[in-house]
């Protein structure tokens, strides 16, 4: 049921939060999943599946596509700033975590940061309004790294997985409760 590429050997035993980096759509001034429209009006979010295809509270599964998904490096910046409603920034996550090729999913994420827009418009006022309401930071792109990095660990390149030529998004599928 999944097209995941296959995972090499098993899942590091990840004590830290392990940091990873997204990007989120702008919908009525609020945060949005990009490829489904779970709303993040917190900070923090738990993944839960309902896929009924293993334990519920064995999220992520290693052969689901259930979980919070984030990459291992910061979006270009141009993936976003061009845009006027996608938004990038760095999570912390924890719990049951699985590797990927070019990122991982988690059962637990906290954004830590925002990145803000180049322009001085309406977009950069919503982040700053939503970077209020959630209690994180909103820093330009070249520092995010920087801030991620005071409340998690990075995944060390000799843990990820090799890439394969399928991006994962196009398998992203996952429900969560917030
Ligand atoms: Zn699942």
């Amino acid at each position: 049921m999944s097209d995941l590429p296959e995972l090499i050997g098993p899942a590091p035993d990840l004590i830290d939060p392990v940091i990873g980096y997204r990007q989120w759509r702008l919908v009525d001034r609020t945060l949005s999943s990009l490829f489904n429209d779970t709303r993040w009006a917190r900070a923090r979010l738990t993944a839960h599946c309902d896929s009924r295809e293993h334990h519920p509270e064995v999220v992520p599964d290693h052969a689901c596509s259930c979980g919070i998904y984030a990459y291992y490096d910061p979006c270009p910046r141009t993936a976003s700033a061009a845009t006027r409603d996608l938004v990038a920034g760095a999570v912390v996550m924890w719990g049951h975590v699985e590797l990927h090729g070019t990122g991982l999913r988690a059962e637990h994420a906290q954004i830590v940061a925002l990145e803000l827009p180049l322009s001085l418009g309406s977009k950069r006022r919503t982040v700053l309004e939503i970077t209020d309401q959630l209690g994180v930071v909103a820093v330009a792109h070249r520092r995010l790294r920087s801030v991620a990095r005071q409340q998690g660990v990075p995944i060390d390149s000799s843990l990820r997985p090799p890439r394969v030529r399928e991006p994962i998004v196009g398998s992203w599928r996952w429900s969560l409760v917030s």
